[in-house]
């Protein structure tokens, strides 16, 4: 088997008022946040489903179904800790990750130090392998419109030694 892995992740979520702006893990400082039934953090949401898809262990819906009350309003570092627990169980640890925002608000610039070391210390992985991108989508669609903010990322795995 390969010592490395990739794996890729995306998600969505609406943009509304009068819920916090959790993005990689960090509380922004925002006019608007994003709905869902956790903190709807879409970074570490889209980020979790790529360390689970890089060791093949599936999709965050599977390990934490929306339907369940347990997830309600909870810290989506949760969801990429167990991640990250079932893939250093498998032997992998991850190494690299690189994130793009999708969408016309909130502006991702004026945040873009806070989100990366948010990401990198959420991954346990050095700030310079930890890297952020956005982009807008010219106006068009539902993004452009500024109703939800899209997420997409790519994670790197290394195997790591397994301890008992
Ligand atoms: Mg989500």
């Amino acid at each position: 088997m390969s010592g490395i892995r990739v794996g890729q992740g995306f998600d969505v979520h609406r943009i509304v008022a009068g819920r916090p702006l959790v993005l990689c893990g960090r509380t922004l400082s925002s006019e608007i946040g994003l709905d869902g039934h956790s903190d709807a953090d879409v970074a570490l949401h889209a980020v979790t489903d790529a360390v689970l898809g890089a060791v093949g262990c599936g999709d965050i819906g599977e390990h934490f179904p929306p339907t369940d009350t347990r997830w309600k309003d909870a810290d989506s570092s949760v969801f990429l800790d167990h991640a990250l627990t079932l893939a250093r169980e498998r032997g992998f640890a991850p190494v690299q990750c690189d994130l793009t925002f999708v969408g016309d608000r909130p502006k991702i610039a004026p945040f873009r130090n806070q989100l990366r070391s948010g990401l990198a210390s959420s991954l346990g992985i050095d700030p310079s392998a930890a890297n952020i991108k956005a982009t807008t989508t010219e106006g068009l669609g539902w993004t452009g419109r500024g109703e939800g903010l899209a997420c997409m990322a790519v994670v790197l795995m290394e195997a790591v030694a397994v301890h008992d």
